[in-house]
């Protein structure tokens, strides 16, 4: 059972997850639980970061974003043992999650649940604190934002859980994010393909790696309410899914940025070198366009997409190559991206012409476009970023008899 910070937000919350925790226990089942930072700990403590440091080592920043997590498991634990029952709460790195040195973005490499399982047995339930692991080289790391659910993930799969849980505030996974559209359905299931699209697209509801993760190791996920009982979304291996809907989603981002390389020499290995670069930094590009020189031995320019979180990090990288792989640098900070999802695009042509015209007619600008068999992205100014989002979900005809389930 993993529970978000808006779950664990305030001590009558804590109590309520201890209570229901504690019920899944009187139903017979063994317990791991994950918890994520209260309501908006993790962002004061970047906040607390940026007032000390303009770019905070990134070992010490894992050293304090863990500790948001370890309140919640703590606190939890002691509500637990008040209801009558053994509960003990597990840094990451007690509970065996192993990753590698990558702060603040860390991967996990191992886990070892050889001391939960021995809490289990003797019939403990066990907190363990999300998003965190200890490192190759024994330093605390974190696992991304949203990495509480890749935790759970990884628990239920050291483990052999019959299920995962996701509680949060929203009953499952919507045809577009509930707080955009208040007509948004919930999807009863959903295929690992489109939701490893949705997540990849900006879906917070399940971090992108948590999903890679379930579907490598069989992991069944549920996604649901943590303010009542009713069932959610389970994600699916595409053989157990009914149907392809033709859509299934409009997911949306609204924290890209662009940058634009100009007088790129048109030459063999300079992207290389660019992007090479950018990996060492640990910057996932999203879209790429090149624009190719109109003459002959020309200078070309090529614009990508980052997490807005990243630009930072994304120009120091870039810096050592002015000059001679590129001449000028711009960026503009307030990008979005909007994509339509759905296995059933794969058979039926049109959709990409039925999207560009649904923002046209809205007079959204597209900036730049990707597409996969099963995901059309477009990216445009963050700001139209909502009225897109319900422009598509409108057009697609996604509203349905399960709307308005949002918590
Ligand atoms: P938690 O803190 O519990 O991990 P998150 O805030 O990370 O919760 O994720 C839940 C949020 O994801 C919801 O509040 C919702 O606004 C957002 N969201 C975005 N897209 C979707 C979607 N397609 N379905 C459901 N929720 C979505
Ligand atoms: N607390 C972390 C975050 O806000 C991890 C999580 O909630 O999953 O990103
Ligand atoms: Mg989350």
């Amino acid at each position: 059972m993993k529970f978000g910070g808006t779950s664990v937000a305030d001590a009558e919350r804590i109590k309520r997850v201890a209570r229901r925790i504690v019920d899944k226990r009187e139903a017979g089942y063994q317990v791991v639980a994950v918890l994520s930072a209260r309501g908006k700990t993790t962002d004061e403590l970047i906040a607390m970061a940026e007032e000390v440091s303009d770019a905070p080592h990134p070992r010490e920043m894992d050293m304090l974003l863990s500790t948001g997590e370890r309140i919640s498991c703590a606190l939890c634990a002691m509500a637990i043992n008040d209801l009558g029952h053994r509960a003990i709460s597990l840094t990451g790195s007690q509970a065996g999650i192993m990753t590698d040195t990558s702060h603040t973005k860390a991967r996990i490499l191992d886990v070892r649940a050889d001391r939960i399982k021995t809490a289990l047995a003797e019939d403990q339930m066990v907190l363990v604190a999300g998003f965190q692991g200890v490192s190759t080289t024994s330093d605390v790391t974190t696992l991304g934002r949203g990495g509480s659910d890749t935790t759970a993930v990884a628990l239920a799969a050291a483990v052999g859980a019959e299920e995962c849980e996701i509680y949060s505030d929203v009953a499952g996974v919507f045809s577009a994010d509930p707080r955009i559209v208040p007509g948004a359905r919930k999807l009863p299931v959903v295929s690992f393909d489109e939701m490893l699209e949705m997540a990849a697209s900006g879906a917070a509801v399940l971090q992108l790696r948590a999903v890679e993760y379930a579907r490598n190791h069989g992991v069944r996920i549920h996604c649901r309410s943590s303010f009542d009982d009713s069932p959610g979304t389970v994600v699916l291996s595409a053989g157990e899914t009914m149907e392809n809907p033709l859509i299934t989603a409009v997911t949306h981002s609204t924290a890209e940025a662009r940058l634009t390389l100009t007088g790129v020499p048109d030459e063999p290995g300079v992207a290389a070198d660019i992007f090479r670069a950018l990996a060492e930094a640990n910057v996932s590009v999203d879209m790429i366009v090149q624009n190719e020189p109109s003459s002959a031995g020309g200078r070309a320019e090529i614009s990508f997409t980052v997490p807005r979180e990243d630009l930072r990090v994304a120009r120091g990288a870039l810096e050592p190559l002015a000059s001679r792989v590129f001449k000028d640098l711009s960026m503009q900070e307030q990008m979005g991206k909007v994509s339509i999802v759905g296995a059933g695009m794969r058979s039926h042509p049109g959709v990409a012409a039925k999207v560009f015209s649904v923002l046209g007619g809205e007079g959204i600008n597209i900036e730049m476009i990707s597409t996969s068999p099963i995901k059309i992205s477009c990216v445009i100014a963050s700001e139209h970023v909502p009225r897109a989002v319900r422009a598509l979900h409108g057009a697609f005809g996604l509203e349905g008899p399960n709307a308005a389930e949002a918590g």
